[in-house]
């Protein structure tokens, strides 16, 4: 196997770096040239996997409070313009590293769009990486967004088409921002999780790697002690809720169990003070060392963090905050390895904590899944994966498929809306027939939704045998 270069591009968030750093590990490893676009905060951790850091701090734009909190609030627009900007503000300079570095392959992150724009502007094979759930027709269904995450991302359109047309000039060619950041069936994409736990994975072609989740440590879990262990975490971005980590404290103070929040770096430490001496809380905790002794994770449901609690065979109780947590914690709802919190008062979080605790199918059921990404290809699947691109599909595309047969569908129902219509008209009049032809309008999309949903195995079984 011949030697690669391999740029690696990032936004700096933890959740979207941390599952690329084995990865990069695991190619430096191989024997290949990693070159890690990233940010300062990230350096360390970078430096340690043995790539190649490239700081780019000097190209982040000055945001005004404004910009600030609506980042904070995880605003889809908001970040969708910072994107672009980032992208018009690193143009020279990623002119000049593609000239001198020459990468074989560009790996970015599925959001960080300076990566993807500049692989395809210089022609370099592209392999995306995808810290969530791929994303498409299908399995986008799982996703609910608050009516404010709605109106962001609606009201924000116009704005998002304004600042895409300054990427032409620089030799960026994008159609539209979903095109951008949605999985397609075309370009080759590493996700971190199984084929399992992915939800609709057979719609997905060849094209796309299920490699499990992407961790350093490959410690089995050691769950036997003196009394269970809750953890706690929000994550590293929605983190400053020093209100729910109280109600935990009232909640789970009493019990005959031990608790470790980790608060986040930036809270207020004055704001949780008096409590109970069960409940230890630390700014950033080594999270997978903690959770493979947890017995009960409650998460907001971030990718990374539900995939490690499963890697570490934890039971989860779920508290997803954004329409992509929605998706992840109904996904593991599914597989019965936790309980959704539908109220977080004190009360709330104490019932199910004990519910959790209390019953063992739902430690089990996460010990399947720990079994199951254990299984996986892991860190050294998706080198393997990303040495080898441009990948070729076997040219199995169910979702292309599902999308043929929707067409025949509509064809057939709005040929047999005309027919009633013609017919109603000749025998009761013509009257009224604008009423049969709102009523099929208004239910044409979840009757083909339906029909979809129905079709999909047989179409999967169909084409998977061929
Ligand atoms: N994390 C950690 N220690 C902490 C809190 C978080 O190591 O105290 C890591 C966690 O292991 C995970 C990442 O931060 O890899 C959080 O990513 P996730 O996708 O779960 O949530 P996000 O922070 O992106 O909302």
């Amino acid at each position: 196997m011949t030697v690669k270069k391999i740029a690696f591009f990032c936004i700096p968030a933890h959740g979207h770096t941390n599952p690329m750093l084995p990865v990069a590990a695991e190619l430096v490893r191989r024997g290949d040239r990693v070159r890690f676009y990233s940010f300062n905060e990230f350096k360390e951790k970078i430096i340690s996997t043995g790539a190649e850091f490239v700081s780019c701090d000097s190209f982040l734009p000055s945001i005004t409070k404004d910009e600030e909190q609506r980042l904070k609030s995880v605003s889809t627009t908001e970040m969708t313009i910072q994107d672009i900007k980032i992208t018009l503000a690193m143009d020279e300079f990623l002119d000049g590293e593609f000239k001198s570095f020459m990468p074989d392959v560009v790996y970015s992150d599925s959001v960080c769009f300076w990566g993807k724009l500049n692989a395809w502007k210089h022609n370099v094979a592209l392999v995306v990486s995808t810290s969530t759930f791929a994303f498409n027709q299908l399995s986008s269904k799982y996703m609910k967004h608050s009516k404010g995450e709605l109106w962001d991302m609606i009201a924000g359109l116009p704005k998002i088409s304004k600042e895409l047309k300054a990427l032409e000039p620089h030799g960026y060619k994008v159609k539209n921002a979903l095109s951008l950041v949605q999985n397609d069936n075309t370009t080759d994409t590493v996700v971190y999780t199984s084929k399992r736990f992915q939800p609709y994975s057979e719609s997905f072609s060849d094209h796309y790697a299920f490699v499990g989740p992407s961790v350093f440590s490959k410690t089995a879990p050691q769950k036997s002690k003196a009394r269970p262990l809750v953890y706690i975490s929000l994550g590293t971005v929605i983190n400053e809720r020093p209100d729910f980590y109280n109600k935990c404290a009232e909640a789970l103070g009493g019990l005959d169990v031990d608790v470790i929040i980790s608060r986040g770096k930036y809270i207020d430490e004055k704001l949780l003070s008096g409590f109970p001496p069960n409940i230890k809380t630390y700014p950033y905790v080594d999270q997978l060392d903690v959770l493979s002794k947890a017995d009960a994770f409650i998460t907001h449901c971030g990718m990374n963090s539900v995939s490690e609690s499963l890697y570490m065979a934890t039971p989860m109780v779920l508290y997803p905050q954004t329409g992509e947590q929605v998706a992840v914690a109904k996904r593991v709802e599914e597989q019965n390895a936790g309980i959704m919190l539908g109220d977080d008062s004190a009360q709330g979080i104490k019932k199910a904590v004990l519910g959790l605790l209390n019953n063992k199918g739902y430690a089990q059921a996460a010990a399947e899944m720990s079994e199951d990404f254990r299984s996986c290809p892991g860190t050294e699947g998706a080198a393997e994966f990303i040495e080898n691109a441009p990948h070729k599909s076997n040219g199995v595309d169910v979702l292309a498929e599902l999308n043929k047969e929707n067409g025949r569908f509509q064809l057939i129902y709005w040929l047999l809306v005309a027919a009633l219509i013609v017919i109603l008209g000749v025998f009761a009049g013509w009257n009224f027939i604008w009423i049969v032809g709102i009523t099929a309008g208004v239910l044409s999309y979840p009757i083909s939704q339906k029909v979809q949903k129905l079709r999909y195995p047989s179409i999967v079984k169909r084409l998977k045998s061929k």
